[in-house]
């Protein structure tokens, strides 16, 4: 297979601070035989905990509360500054180019479904069967490629798809899968795509909490990512790009702030891409909560937080790999790079059995099923038994974070191999 780089350039080699606390790593809960065990939480990639930082800057914005864009009183105009803020950190923070837009949604499905309404006229989505569904199911008109077997093939695919469009053309990717953590050849799909005239949205809602990115080093149009995976609470996302194709496009919510003028026989929108598609009032707290989780990451560095991500998964996946009956699913072998995030199947288990012993028995959290990537895990479990035609067939997702501990995956070898010599 061709070498295809997927590595993200920019991590920075300096910096060595300490990694913030999250919140919630003294919770205990209770198992079987009403005993208490602390939690071992190994589900970040559903959503990961807040970082304290992240809970002391929605403290400290509390206080002083209004509504944006609208009020001159005192607290408006400060939660607006910090709105605004939030905006300038968030560009930052994935390396924007200075005339990109950046505007704040609900989460990755949200910013998606709001590209997906802002395409040009006849525009063709390219898009790989092993995205998540906000990535795969929001197109109108949609080539859908098969998973492919290495990383080179996934840039032939692309190059041959492309190829054969005519029209405007967008290829969607994720940069770390969901369900295998693998990570994408993002630059290379972008070289490629841009060489057919194509445009790029990246699915990051997966890489931003483990990996630098930065969106003009490797030539992105768009980037996607939540707030809830990166260690800020629920309810706030973003997508950050391109602003001609957001300016032409249709309000993706009509209302107060899209809106210039409302006359009687006319309404004029906003041009501005960031005023014209986040009408109403918006989640403030979100933004700022988010905005914190960037200023976190960006401040401990990165280098420190992926040293210690490649030290626990690499004893997590060591540990998987000595349990008898546990196997690893994964697109492009054990040996592609890839964020801290493991699935698996037990032999003589259902993923729901596994799940539900985990935490009934010995208070670990992991997620079960097929991770809202129904073709990608039909695909892997077919791959590893010859083929798969069971539609309820899933698998277990053990994901790591800041937070994280060696205790925390131990806990989850030594359930497995109990679990495992039961089977
Ligand atoms: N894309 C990927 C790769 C994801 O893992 C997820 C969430 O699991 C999403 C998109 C959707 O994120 P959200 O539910 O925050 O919209």
């Amino acid at each position: 297979p061709a070498a295809v780089p997927v590595t993200v350039p920019g991590t920075r080699a300096s910096d060595d601070r300490p990694i913030p606390a999250v919140l919630g790593s003294d919770l205990e809960v209770p198992v079987r035989g009403g005993r208490l065990v602390r939690y071992a939480n190994l589900d970040y990639a559903a959503s990961a905990p807040c970082l304290e930082p992240v809970s002391a800057a929605v403290a400290a914005a509390l206080p002083a509360y209004s509504s944006v864009h609208r009020g001159a009183g005192y607290a408006s105009q400060l939660t607006t500054a910090r709105y605004e803020q939030a905006r300038h950190t968030v560009r930052a923070f994935v390396g924007a180019r200075p005339d990109d837009s950046v505007i704040f949604t609900r989460n990755t499905t949200d910013a998606t479904n709001l590209l997906a309404r802002s395409l040009p006229e006849g525009t063709t989505t390219v898009v790989f069967d092993t995205e998540h569904h906000a990535s795969l199911l929001p197109w109108d008109r949609v080539v859908r490629l098969a998973a492919p077997a290495f990383p080179g093939e996934a840039v032939r695919a692309v190059d041959d798809a492309l190829a054969s469009i005519d029209g405007p053309k967008l290829l969607v990717v994720t940069a770390a899968s969901n369900v295998t953590g693998e990570l994408w050849p993002i630059a290379a799909l972008a070289h490629i795509a841009h060489r057919h005239g194509a445009r790029v949205l990246v699915d990051a809602a997966q890489l931003v909490p483990h990996r630098r990115l930065n969106l003009t080093a490797l030539d992105l149009d768009y980037v996607v990512f939540s707030g809830h995976k990166l260690y800020a609470p629920f309810g706030a996302g973003a997508l950050i790009g391109r602003s001609d194709w957001l300016a032409d496009a249709e309000p993706y919510l009509r209302g107060g702030g899209a809106v210039r003028a409302v006359n009687d026989d006319a309404t004029e929108w906003h041009d501005d891409p960031e005023a014209r598609h986040e009408a109403g009032t918006p989640n403030v707290l979100g933004a700022v909560a988010l905005a914190a989780a960037c200023d976190a990451l960006t401040a401990t560095g990165w280098t420190p937080l992926v040293r210690e991500e490649e030290r626990l998964l690499g004893r997590l996946r060591a540990g998987l790999a000595s349990v008898p009956g546990v196997h690893e699913l994964s697109l492009w072998g054990p040996d592609h790079p890839r964020v801290g995030i493991v699935s698996f199947v037990v032999d003589g288990f259902t993923a729901r059995e596994v799940a539900e012993a985990l935490s009934g028995d010995y208070g670990i959290g992991v997620r079960d099923g097929k991770f809202c990537a129904h073709p990608f895990v039909r695909h892997l479990l077919g791959a590893k038994d010859g083929g798969c035609d069971d539609v309820t067939a899933s698998a277990v997702r053990a994901s790591i974070g800041i937070g994280t501990t060696s205790e925390h995956v131990d806990r989850l070898i030594d359930a497995l191999r109990d679990l495992a010599s039961r089977g």
